[in-house]
């Protein structure tokens, strides 16, 4: 007998028919002799509609209330997920994240778990019942709903499992794993069945969407395996363990993922010196701008230029705080370019292995891409390129790092 969370996203409950497929998931558990929590983000495309209800009456909402009106949409999932179940016999019981035992901080809108006290989802478990949670959502310090940030579900479902100290996390969802890239740039995207938290970190991280990073980290930081499967084949997925159960003497690249939600910020005219830099990004930070990829000119010069980039839809508010920079920062000249990617290659194995740098430059190079900013880790490359060239640069790289070949034997 095991103990399993099973997560289902939007997709997977987004209509009765899919909600009754991912009772029959959750019932094939069950009988089996397995104790199942189940964790539930809202039907695909209701938190959105939830937002643009708010929309129509506001431009600047309370934090407080959209809170409370997101989490409804995950309080339908778990009502109509526990009545499938039972409909099918097998006893189920519904949760809150606050009656979960779900305790947040109070940022709302992007809550962080502060500790889960799973005694009446265990209780519920050690009574037979599957426990259906709703993910997303917890209770704040006052005993107001919280959400977790969009895609906030994963977490959820990572952190009840390590909570329950279940043996997996099996993480239910439209794709039947994860891909060394997006298979719909290319159909030579294959199918990884084993990689390592320290990887996966990297990847979603740099934009692939199938897990949310914070639940990656969250896996990583407990030692939660996860399972990536499709709701509704019956296929192997791929499995995400701890780093010292995946050989280190495989391939040097694992994947290659991309975001196009990056932009471009160029500040020519900075002062040089010891502590320029921090004065410059210091307003971004303490608005909680995420400042990415950043490079500094080192000119023999009075003033530097400084680049980086941010998420696109921060680029206005980058912008606002830094023409409101006093003295001798407001002689600075500032441009933005929204219309570019990052394109990035992750693999532990570069570790130990020179020159994959170099094979990027060259890979991008011949095809005459430019490349604006890189940024390099122990384990990954990342190019900041024009958008356009955002799905050529993927297929190269992934040709050219052989990823749609079958792993050697
Ligand atoms: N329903 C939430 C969202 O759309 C949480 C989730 O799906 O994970 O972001
Ligand atoms: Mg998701």
């Amino acid at each position: 007998m095991a103990r399993v969370v099973q997560k289902f996203g939007g997709t997977s409950v987004g209509d009765i028919e899919r909600i009754r497929r991912v009772a029959e998931r959750a019932a094939r558990a069950h009988r089996a002799g397995d104790e199942v929590a189940v964790v539930v983000s809202a039907m695909g495309g209701e938190t959105d509609r939830l937002l643009g209800l708010a929309r129509q009456l506001t431009d600047a909402p309370h934090h407080r209330e959209i809170d409370t009106l997101l989490a409804s949409g995950e309080q339908v999932s778990i009502a109509l997920v526990s009545l499938a179940l039972q409909e099918l016999g097998v006893p189920a019981r519904s949760f809150l994240g606050g009656s979960a035992g779900v305790r947040t901080d109070g940022r709302h809108g992007v809550a962080r778990i502060d500790a889960i006290d799973p005694e009446a989802v265990r209780a519920a478990l050690g009574d037979g019942e599957v426990a259906v949670v709703a993910g997303f959502q917890g209770l704040g310090p006052d005993g107001a709903i919280t959400t977790l940030g969009r895609g906030g579900s994963d977490l959820s479902a990572v952190a009840m499992a390590a909570a329950l100290q279940a043996d997996a996390c099996e993480i239910y969802t439209d794709v039947d794993g994860i891909y060394t890239t997006d298979p719909r740039i290319t159909d030579q995207a294959r199918r990884i069945p084993r990689i390592g938290f320290e990887e996966m970190l990297e990847l979603a991280s740099l934009g692939a969407k199938v897990l949310q990073t914070r639940s990656v980290e969250l896996a990583m930081k407990y030692g939660v395996r996860l399972h990536v499967r499709s709701t509704f084949l019956d296929d192997e997925g791929s499995w995400v363990v701890p780093d010292e159960e995946i050989d280190m003497e495989g391939a040097v690249v694992t994947g290659v993922a991309y975001d196009r939600k990056t932009a471009k910020l160029s500040i020519t005219g900075v002062p040089r010196g010891p502590g320029q830099l921090a004065r410059l990004l210091a307003p971004l930070g303490e608005h909680g701008v995420n400042v990415d990829v950043i490079i500094q000119s080192d000119a023999p010069a009075e003033s530097v230029d400084v680049n980086f980039t941010v998420s696109d839809t921060e680029l206005g508010r980058a912008i606002e705080l830094l023409r409101a920079l006093p003295a001798p920062f407001d002689q600075c000249t500032i441009q933005s370019d929204p219309r570019v990617a990052k394109v990035s290659v992750v693999g532990a194995g570069m570790r130990s292995q020179a020159g994959v740098a170099l094979k990027v430059f060259e890979l991008l190079g011949q095809a005459g891409i430019p490349i604006h900013l890189v940024s390099t880790s122990e384990i990954k490359i990342s190019c900041v390129i024009d958008d356009r060239f955002t799905e050529l640069a993927v297929r190269l790289l992934h040709d050219g790092f052989e990823l749609g070949d079958p792993p050697a034997v």
